[in-house]
């Protein structure tokens, strides 16, 4: 029904477009780009769970920093809304800090979020039940593996056919992309996390060193990698010994951590595999010309692009600022939305007020 209140509230509003990530959360704005990046924590203190401390990267610095009572949580670690309720006061906080940077008090917005194929339908009603909730106007959904291909600049809307690995922190997606459609998908909730843990694991068993999670993530973006490097690398590992209890430092070498994560990347070059092994052959010959498409923060680890393609016969390359492609994509979508709406999950578009409305 029409409300002229909201009609007026939606002319001082924004079209952004948000990626929900496992690990950051990015938020775009339509006509300028992505205004927004911060890691998708959330503090809570247990006396009241129900009022947020800290959302974003106030929350990601109160880790393990804070009396016990404090938690910081990552409510989609895996993926999925797992904390409706955190999840929809993350969501209000991204959409009205947007907001804020133009003034703009209540935000009214028209929002795409891209969520993680694979996702259940009453997942997907609640994603778009909480950003009405949050406030936005109108709520459309886009797989992630499509808003990352859409972002890397692929040609998914064409007839000829394109792919793309968006490996984040706790899911990693494989599409395959022809006529605005995702014609194979697949998904799996290792990625990133799950090196950084093959680290923790490596050092306990190996040295008998106790890391934290961010010092394994900091090993894994500097000498991680899924391929011999040109030259190998080494560096710092700082934790605490378990046997004498004080602190240590241990040099490591990229090789060594090859070895200690390759069980995980194993596992990812298989998802690939798999996913061609289901691809029509036509569409395999145009992947022949069009290539693979690595995006995601877990894309960047040093060597993938080298490994996906020794494997798989297909060359392969990681998209320009890859950490940004699922937000750009959203972006996308809304900038050019009568074109483009045909990439929305599907009968979403149909249906923009969402259950809730
Ligand atoms: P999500 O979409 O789940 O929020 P992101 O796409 O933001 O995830 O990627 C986050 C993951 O990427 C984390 O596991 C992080 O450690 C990893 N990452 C970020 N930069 C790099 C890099 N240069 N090399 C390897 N891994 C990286
Ligand atoms: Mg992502």
């Amino acid at each position: 029904m029409f409300n002229p209140i909201d009609w007026l509230l939606g002319l001082f509003s924004l079209d952004i477009g948000i990626d929900l990530g496992t690990a950051n959360t990015l938020v775009y704005v339509r006509g300028k780009g992505i205004v927004l990046n911060e890691p998708s924590w959330v503090a809570i203190d247990k006396r009241i769970p129900h009022t947020p401390l800290a959302i974003g990267a106030e929350a990601k610095a109160m880790v393990g920093k804070t009396p016990g009572y404090i938690v910081a949580i990552r409510p989609l670690r895996d993926g999925v809304i797992s904390e409706y309720d955190i999840t929809k006061d993350m969501l209000e906080y991204f959409i009205r800090k947007a907001h804020q940077q133009v003034f703009i008090p209540f935000p009214r917005p028209r929002v795409v979020i891209g969520v993680p194929s694979g996702v259940t339908e009453v997942e997907m009603r609640a994603v778009r039940e909480a950003a009405l909730e949050a406030g936005a106007r109108e709520a459309y959904l886009i797989e992630e593996p499509i808003a990352a291909a859409i972002g890397a600049g692929l040609p998914v809307t064409e007839a000829r056919g394109s792919m793309v690995i968006d490996i984040g922190g706790g899911t990693t997606e494989v599409g395959v992309f022809a006529l605005g459609g995702i014609v194979v998908s697949k998904s799996l909730r290792i990625a990133g996390d799950e090196l950084d843990e093959d680290i923790v694991q490596y050092a306990r068993q190996k040295y008998n060193l106790a890391i934290s999670e961010r010092m394994a993530e900091r090993i894994k973006i500097n000498i991680g990698s899924a391929y011999p490097l040109p030259e190998e690398m080494t560096m710092g590992m700082r934790g605490r010994n378990l046997i004498t209890g004080l602190p240590e430092e241990i040099e490591v070498s990229s090789i060594e951590i090859r070895e200690a994560i390759s069980r995980t990347i194993e596992i990812l070059v298989n998802l690939v595999r798999d996913s061609l092994d289901e691809t029509p052959p036509e569409l395999i010959s145009d992947l022949m010309e069009t290539g693979i498409c690595l995006a995601g923060g877990g894309g960047q680890i040093k060597g993938l692009a080298e490994r996906v393609a020794e494997e798989t016969h297909i060359h392969t390359w990681v998209a320009d600022d890859s950490l940004t492609c699922v937000a750009k994509g959203a972006g996308q979508v809304l900038e050019n939305f009568e074109f483009m709406k045909q990439t929305l999950a599907v009968d979403d578009y149909q249906n923009p007020g969402g259950s809730a409305a």
